[in-house]
Parts: C-alpha cells; sequence; structure tokens
C-alpha cells in the first residue's frame, strides 16, 4: 500500500503536493502510478541523491574540460544516462537530439552530452521543447 498522493489527490484532499518516495511509487488514493517523466525525474533524484550520499558526483566525461572551481560539478549527462533516464536507447537518444527533442544537447568533442539541470528541467516541466518559431 502507497501513502503517497499523486497531484490530482493531493489537490483534491487540499494536501501540499510530496514528492514520490521512489520511480515506482503509485498513488494510494486512486492507484495512477508516475508518469514516464516523473519517473524520469525520480530516477535521476534517486542517482543524484545516491550520489550524495557517496560522496560523489555523476561520472565526468574524459573528453570534458574540467569544472573550474565554483561552478556545479559534472554539468553533463551522458547518452547512456540519458537513455536510461528516458527509458530508451541511446540509439533513441540520438534520435530526438538530432530531431532537436532535447534540450541541452552539446558536443564535447564527438561525444553528445547533455547539459544536466536543462535536461533535468525539460524532465520536471513534462514536455517537449516546442519547435515553434
Ligand atoms: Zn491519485
Amino acid at each position: 500500500m502507497s501513502d503517497w498522493s499523486c497531484r490530482a489527490c493531493s489537490a483534491k484532499a487540499t494536501r501540499p503536493y510530496r514528492y514520490p518516495p521512489g520511480p515506482d511509487a503509485y498513488c494510494g488514493s486512486c492507484g495512477q502510478s508516475l508518469t514516464t517523466q516523473e519517473r524520469g525525474v525520480e530516477t535521476l533524484r534517486g542517482l543524484l541523491a545516491y550520489l550524495e550520499r557517496n560522496g560523489l558526483s555523476l561520472p565526468e566525461a574524459h573528453d570534458a574540460p574540467p569544472s573550474p572551481p565554483g561552478t556545479p560539478s559534472a554539468p553533463f549527462l551522458t547518452v547512456e544516462e540519458v537513455a536510461s533516464l528516458l527509458r530508451t536507447t541511446p540509439k533513441g537518444v540520438y534520435a530526438r537530439a538530432a530531431r532537436g527533442q532535447l534540450p541541452g544537447a552539446v558536443h564535447v568533442g564527438r561525444a553528445l552530452r547533455f547539459r544536466r539541470s536543462e535536461l533535468l528541467s525539460f524532465l520536471s516541466e513534462g514536455r517537449a521543447p516546442s519547435s515553434r518559431r
């Protein structure tokens, strides 16, 4: 049984929305599980919490320039990390990045990397960047 409530049920009960306890959480009131986007965010949140607990940061790419002191550490995600966040394959990540559907894509040398902050806010907003012009 879950004592976590989804956004809608929290609003109905006029309780403040709490972040789900984990990527496999489901709503105790309506049984709704997390959306793919929320799950991605939770996966990332869990990863970051794990790294923090262990005094680690995300692995730096070998070819990424070292972060200057005073800036957030490990600002980039690898294609593999993004793929597991999005529950897709590295190929899928490349394809979506090529279509401009993933924000924060940046080439480091020949490797594709993603700015963690941009991708994270994209995931938490739960929408694709619009292609309006
Ligand atoms: Zn609910």
